[in-house]
């Protein structure tokens, strides 16, 4: 468990749809997370970070959503692949920052291989991380939103969590797991205030997916942008990345007033991959 580190308080709540809220992305020391993040603070709310990654460029990460947008950031390190890492982010999370309104459940990693080559440790690191941390999170964090009548959870799934690909046993088994958990969670708390949905991106640039086309560039022989177009083509019919702040954009809404009676919807932001 890192150590939690706010950066001084703004004592005038910030303007926007969001003002006041507080919001805990996990992972979001990178890709998705990290523009979720910043997206939330634009819309006025206060966010607690967490993730992976140098101190320096995380500490710039929370210093710069802090300034942009004039409102707290703090940074709480967790292992979320550890039941004991999920609860006590939460822990530390409201102690520094009060509550949680928001919990977007977002970390999450990939391997690829066919499922008789598939490393058990890869597979138990996946559903640990992928799914199993959004449980221990929305247990910790669930008690405060009901007592305050109030709270958005949005679970970051996949096109994957909709559909199939080869090779992403343990990826796509975690996050229709992830897809059918958010369902539950919303059906309990639907009296509550709380809503609970899914978000399943198609193809997003970030370190997770260049990875990928990485990898398979070399196994091919071929170079990286050849590679993204074919990546693009084999699944997803608008031929271009989604951007972090398009699934930003989408769970900013999830969070504001407007969407108050969505719930248990698992929404793409795909660019057609899951419409054929
Ligand atoms: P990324 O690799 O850029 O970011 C992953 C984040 O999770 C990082 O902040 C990392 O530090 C953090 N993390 C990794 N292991 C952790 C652990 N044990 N405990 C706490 N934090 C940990 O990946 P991304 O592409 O931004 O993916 C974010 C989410 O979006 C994932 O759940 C992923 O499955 C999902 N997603 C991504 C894409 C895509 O095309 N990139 C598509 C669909 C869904």
């Amino acid at each position: 468990m890192g150590r939690a580190r706010p950066n001084e308080f703004h004592p005038a709540m910030a303007s926007g749809p969001l003002g006041g809220r507080i919001a805990l992305v996990t992972g979001s020391t990178s890709g998705i997370g990290l523009g979720i993040a910043r997206v939330l603070a634009t819309a006025g709310a206060d966010i607690v970070l967490n993730g992976f990654g140098e101190a320096a460029k995380i500490e710039k990460a929370q210093a710069g959503i802090a300034a942009d947008h004039g409102v707290r950031a703090a940074f709480v390190g967790a292992d979320l692949g550890k039941a004991d890492g999920c609860t006590r982010l939460i822990v530390e999370a409201e102690r520094v920052l009060g509550r949680i309104d928001i919990l977007v459940n977002n970390a999450g990693i990939q391997h690829t291989a066919p499922v008789e080559a598939f490393p058990p440790e890869r597979w138990d690191a996946i559903i640990a991380l992928n799914l199993t941390a959004a449980f221990h999170t929305m247990r910790a964090a669930i008690p405060g939103m009901k007592a305050r009548g109030w709270g958005r959870i949005v679970n970051i799934a996949s096109a994957h969590g909709l559909v199939a690909s080869a090779q992403k046993s343990a990826y796509v088994a975690a996050k229709h797991g992830l897809v059918g958990l958010t369902k539950v969670a919303a059906i309990e708390l639907a009296n509550a205030g709380v809503s609970v949905n899914a978000v399943c991106p198609g193809w997003v640039l970030t370190p997770l997916v260049e990875r990928q086309i990485a990898d398979r560039a070399r196994a091919k022989g071929v170079e990286t942008g050849a590679e993204e177009a074919l990546l693009l083509a084999e699944k997803q019919p608008m031929l271009k990345f989604s951007t972090p702040e398009h699934i930003g954009a989408m769970v900013r809404f999830l969070c504001t007033d407007d969407a108050a009676t969505i719930t248990g919807t698992a929404l793409p932001v795909d660019g057609g991959w899951t419409a054929q």
